[in-house]
């Protein structure tokens, strides 16, 4: 008969891995997708090319004669590499990449066609903007948006299903001017960042400043599953997680996968994403097998944070791609699997400059390195201050289920220093301002370290926000999130900071103070203030989230219900505002589109469960049950005895999963909320809660039916079999 479990896990023990490619070497493959700088360079007359470098580093408009000539190389080249398409690639809200394609060909009034790509279309294209979540600025404005190049990042061109495609990096702005996406409030918080540091600097006495950028190298987990798994499994081909399946015998608890053998089939995955990453110019470092079984890990090298944030995007892409061409489905979503290690995304993020270097660098005396204490100390008081706001940005339906649980980096954002730096804010502390030196420092005991021994962090894994040697690695954000949202936050809160200091050092320093001194006041003044947000302790356990809350004052913020209304918060709209990052119209229009997000997607996996319990999980049960009391009278006729604690067990789990299932359906009928806040908490809590009943149920019926009528694929088959 047809059993599509059993066809699944023949399918996979039969698969030979996709043949390797031969192997190139770097330099043939390094950015061969590219138009980069050196490409347009080579092949723009010299005044256009000078025009376009200029554009790129003022952040100005193309002029549209320059254009026309730079689209037409584009094309040239893009020709040349077997493009027939080009696409406005943007960033909307959602967390993934769009893209609006159209062909190059263009039909001439004779009846010839010719390929046809002009300064106008490369500049400017009109996506469907209805399509794209707006928010607020859906109903205020005008719902079509436009997108626009984005000179600073290059044009590339990748195979899709559709052939090869020109894409080019965009924009997507409102016609009103608002953004739609998440890179314009990305670029925006760079602005503001280097604003504010660079003032820092001249007030700490640097003579020349170069722009200041923030830097990001982005750790990305994944599970790879075999498609023949995933394709009888509507929970992961539709909402990316197992809604059912009873933990394996074999878990995670046994650690040889972690950087264990990695199998050849997923060797043979990872050398075609690398070579990918390579031909479009990203740093692919390291590969590794994760904790959980199943589980995959990839990390480029650090890149500036807009250039890093496009390949973050494309590196997900890529992903997705090259997995269903070797067979398997990648899963994003941050805990596909109950009960086994969830992904997250470790943002690793520091801020720097060509003259001055890695801003967050301390050297090896960092008491006395200013500059670094000035921009630790700017985190330090941001993180505190805005501790909800980063809580926010990482708030997703999926995310949730990592936060919160006690194997992630908890919902109550702290920052993680280690002892040595740590120690050194706490001397900071208690110096008097007035006469605090240097020195003093020294005194009071900094000395017993003499050098500064980087730490790597991973002393302290249970911090969702920790110093790690020369950058901050905010370990909280989730697997499929963009790294923007968390980006634009620390870059923003930084700039707030930093903005705040030299605000205090200016006016200390011009009436005669000091600058030492000065800047040690400050500190001494952020710590006071902002200094119960160090921690260095176990933040999974239950005494932190005790203390956190009511000895520090700490938000905890569950789950996104609770985390997201902090975008609607005056001193939120007021950061965005006076940085210039998102008018409040901006910041409502995240709100309303991350909000409506979560309602969704908690509202898809709810329906599945429905679904799934109901046409899949029931009937098998059922089937069991009919079985057993078949055997029970053939028995009886025959006058054997016959134990009916099986039965009677089944069949008590399969009522307690009608009446759940029942339950959930009946509660997803309601559809009047007062708010968008108390819709999100209704399917926070009610319709969650529901869902984990139903999956009670289930998972203990999986234990006690017949594995032949087993219909969903179990956890060993699809963690285990590769
Ligand atoms: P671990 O697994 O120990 O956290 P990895 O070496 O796997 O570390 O990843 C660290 C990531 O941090 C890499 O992407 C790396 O390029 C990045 N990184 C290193 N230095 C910086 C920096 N100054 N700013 C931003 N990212 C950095
Ligand atoms: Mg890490």
């Amino acid at each position: 008969g047809y059993e599509p479990r059993t066809q699944a896990i023949y399918q996979v023990t039969h698969r030979d891995p996709v043949p390797v490619k031969p192997p190139e070497s770097l330099q043939d493959l390094w950015a061969t997708d590219v138009f980069s700088l050196s490409k347009m360079q080579a092949c723009l007359p010299k005044s256009v090319f000078k025009s376009l470098k200029e554009t790129i580093l003022s952040d100005a408009k193309l002029d549209p004669a320059a254009a026309d000539v730079v689209a037409s190389a584009m094309k040239d080249w893009a020709l040349s590499k077997g493009a027939l398409y080009y696409a406005h690639v943007f960033y909307p809200m959602t967390n993934g990449t769009a893209e609006k394609h159209d062909g190059f060909i263009s039909v001439q009034s004779d009846g010839t066609v010719i390929s046809e790509f002009s300064g106008k279309t490369l500049i400017k294209g009109e996506p469907d903007g209805s399509s794209f979540p707006n928010g607020g600025i859906r109903s205020t404005f005008e719902a079509r948006g436009y997108t626009a190049w984005d000179v600073t990042s290059p044009a590339y061109v990748m195979e899709t299903d559709n052939g090869v495609t020109l894409c080019i990096p965009t924009v997507f702005v409102s016609w009103t001017g608002e953004a739609l996406d998440k890179k314009i409030p990305l670029l925006r918080s760079i602005s503001a960042m280097n604003k504010s540091a660079t003032k820092v600097l001249k007030l700490l006495g640097c003579n020349e400043v170069s722009r200041v950028n923030s830097s990001c190298g982005a750790e990305q987990e994944y599970f790879l599953v075999d498609t023949a798994f995933a394709n009888t499994r509507s929970d992961l081909l539709l909402a990316g997680r197992t809604l059912f399946g009873k933990p394996p015998a074999k878990g995670q608890q046994f650690d040889d996968h972690y950087f264990g053998a990695i199998p050849e089939r997923v060797q043979v995955f990872m050398q075609e994403v690398e070579r990918s990453m390579y031909r479009l110019g990203i740093p692919a470092k390291t590969r590794h097998n994760e904790v959980a079984p199943g589980q995959f890990e990839i990390a480029p090298i650090f890149e500036a944070a807009d250039a890093a944030a496009d390949h973050q995007q494309l590196i997900m892409t890529i992903l997705r791609n090259t997995a269903k061409r070797h067979g398997f489905v990648c899963l994003l979503h941050e805990k596909p699997f109950a009960g086994i290690n969830g992904s997250g995304k470790h943002v690793n993020w520091s801020v720097s400059n060509a003259t001055q270097g890695n801003l967050l660098d301390p050297g090896d005396q960092p008491h006395e390195n200013l500059q670094f204490l000035t921009f630790c100390g700017a985190i330090i008081r941001g993180v505190h201050k805005y501790g909800p706001l980063m809580r926010a940005v990482i708030a997703t339906a999926s995310n949730d289920h990592r936060l919160g649980a006690n194997e992630a980096p908890p919902a109550i954002i702290s920052v993680y220093l280690g002892s040595q730096l740590e120690d050194v804010y706490e001397q900071i502390q208690k110096c008097d301002v007035t006469g605090c030196k240097p020195g003093d420092l020294m005194d009071l005991g900094v000395e017993s370290v003499p050098t500064f021994m980087k730490d790597s962090g991973d002393r302290n894994r249970t911090s969702p926000f920790a110093f790690t040697g020369n950058r901050f690695e905010f370990r909280a954000v989730g697997s499929s999130q963009s790294v923007s949202g968390p980006l634009i936050a620390m870059n923003t809160i930084l700039a707030d900071s930093l903005d705040w200091i030299a605000n205090k050092l200016e006016s200390q320093v011009s009436s005669g103070a000091d600058l030492k001194a000065s800047v040690y006041g400050i500190l001494k003044e952020i710590m006071d203030e902002h200094g119960g947000v160090v921690f260095g302790g176990n933040g999974y356990s239950e005494e932190w989230h005790k203390m956190a809350v009511e000895e520090r004052g700490l938000a905890n913020l569950p789950t996104t219900a609770d985390a997201l209304p902090v975008l609607k918060e005056k001193y939120i709209e007021e950061l965005f505002e006076k940085t210039g990052v998102l008018s409040p119209v901006e910041l409502e229009s995240r709100f309303e589109v991350y909000s409506e997000q979560y309602v969704l997607s908690v509202e898809v996996e709810a329906n599945l469960v429905v679904d799934i319990a109901k046409t899949q999980i029931y009937p098998a049960a059922v089937k069991y049950i009919s079985d057993l009391s078949a055997t029970a009278s053939s028995l009886k006729e025959m006058g054997i005895e016959f134990n009916y604690s099986i039965a009677k067990k089944v069949a008590s789990l399969v009522n307690g999963l009608s009446e759940s299932t029942q339950k959930l359906e009946d509660a997803l009928d309601k559809e009047e909320f007062s708010s968008m806040e108390e819709h999100m908490q209704y399917f926070a809590q009610t319709i969650r809660s529901l869902m984990d009943e139903v999956r009670g149920y289930a998972d203990s019926l999986e234990g006690e039916v017949a594995d032949e009528l087993w219909p969903l694929p179990k956890y060993q088959e699809m963690l285990f079999i590769k």
